[in-house]
This record gives C-alpha cells, structure tokens and sequence, in this order.
C-alpha cells in the first residue's frame, strides 16, 4: 500500500461570490521513503496539496488516503492524533510558541509524544540544534530570533518526533544557501537512516537537485512527474 494515495482530489475555496478551482484532479500515489519535490508557479496548488495530504484540510471532491485511511472519514480528534503522531510540518509562518525559548519549543513536540525520558530529551534536542546551526541559541525566544533562525527552529521541531512523513512548504525560503545545503542534508540523512518519507514544496532549486522525484503543478494538476538521481554532494 503506498503511504499516500490522492484520487481526482479537487480542493474549491469559496471567497465571498468568486470561486477559487485551487486543485483541479490530482491522481498521485506516493510511497514510504520517497523525496518528492513540487514545484511550479505562485498559485498553481502546492500548499493546497500539502495542507490535504497534512490532513489540515479536507478535499471538496474525490479521496485523500494516509496509509490507507481516507482523511474525509476521520473525525476531528483522529486527524488530530494521526498528525501528532506520524506527520512533521515545516510550514512558512513557522508556528512557534512565542514564550518559548528555541529549546522549549523543539522540546515540547518531544514531550507531546512522551517518547523519552528527561535526560534523553535534552541530548537528543542539543543534538538536533546543533545540526541545524542553533547551537548557543537554545534560550533565546522567536522574537529574538531571525527569519532564517526561526525557520531553523521549526526544522529541528518537525524532526525531533521522527515521524514517518515531514511535509515542508518552501523550507528554505528564508535560509542562505549555505545553510539550506545544511538543512536539506539533515533531512537526507534521516530519509536514508529511518526511511522518512519527504514531500516539499519550493521554487529554489537547491531544493529541487535533492530530490529524487519532482511533480509540477500548473493551475492546480500535475503537469509533470519525473524521478530522478539525486544530488551526490
Ligand atoms: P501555491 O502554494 O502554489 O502558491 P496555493 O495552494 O496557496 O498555491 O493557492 C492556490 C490557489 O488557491 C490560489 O489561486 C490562491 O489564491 C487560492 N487560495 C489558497 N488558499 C485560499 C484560501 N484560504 N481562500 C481562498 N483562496 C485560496
Ligand atoms: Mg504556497
């Protein structure tokens, strides 16, 4: 069974009088352990799409399956748990809890999961904030943080759980390319360590050389799907 399977998914905001076809019939299946990149223009889906395979949104037509379970049937409270438990969200406005430190707010997604003891939690935190380039940073809170920096943040959070599918909409947005070529190789590691599926959205293409699968998205269908090598660097 594919870990995602989106069938003739059709996604109509309505704003006031005008309709807005956001998602037109998207069919894709995607399986455990891909690192699948969409692109395409400003408009064309890409968070769209994310926010229903995130189970954040339902679509207005046609099926969106999680491991084989149709996110139209689920009620409020197991959407909630199946994206506590299997879903990491890397998303543009971050959603960090303003009265934590950096520390604090990768640490609470581990303590929502209660998966390790204290002194665990602490060593696997430090571990994650120095990876992405945090390290001395720990106490400080987002508004003492940069764009660049917070988005880092929100990196280490979606990672700390470890969760089988990490959706990122344009992750690297506010990073240099430094670190983006930092952050993406964290991201590989873990794909290639713990078979963690990744799907992003982007229009850098630092991100899109990582990928081994590329989809583009043109007024809200796929208009291409390609799999690729990967980046070796
Ligand atoms: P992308 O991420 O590729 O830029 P989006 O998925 O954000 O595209 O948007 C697709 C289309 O849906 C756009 O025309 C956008 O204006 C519209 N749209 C997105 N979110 C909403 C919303 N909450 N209400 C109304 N229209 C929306
Ligand atoms: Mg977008």
């Amino acid at each position: 069974m594919p870990l995602l399977n989106l069938k003739q998914v059709t996604k109509v905001y309505q704003q006031g009088e005008i309709k807005v076809e956001a998602l037109r019939g998207i069919d894709l299946e995607i399986e455990k352990g891909e690192f699948t990149t969409v692109f395409g223009p400003s408009g064309s889906g890409k968070t769209t799409m994310l926010n229903l395979i995130g189970a954040l949104d339902k679509p207005t037509g046609g099926t969106v399956k999680i491991n084989g379970d149709s996110i139209g049937k689920l009620n409020k409270n197991e959407l909630a748990l199946l994206r506590r438990n299997h879903i990491g969200f890397i998303f543009q406005s971050y959603n960090l809890i303003p009265v934590l430190s950096a520390f604090e707010n990768i640490s609470f997604a581990l303590r929502i999961a209660r998966k390790n003891s204290k002194s665990e939690e602490k060593e696997k935190v430090f571990n994650l904030l120095k990876a992405v380039g945090l390290e001395g940073l720990e106490n400080r809170r987002p508004a003492e943080l940069s764009g660049g920096q917070k988005q880092r943040v929100a990196i280490a959070r979606a990672l700390i759980k470890e969760p089988k599918l990490v959706l990122a909409d344009e992750p690297t947005a506010n990073l240099d390319s430094d670190t983006s070529h930092e952050v993406m190789k964290i991201m590989l590691k873990m794909n290639k360590e713990l078979n963690t599926t990744f799907i992003f959205s982007t229009h850098d293409p630092l991100v899109m050389d990582y990928a081994t699968r590329l989809l583009e998205l043109r007024d809200g269908r796929i208009s291409k799907d390609k799999i690729k090598e990967p980046a070796t660097n």
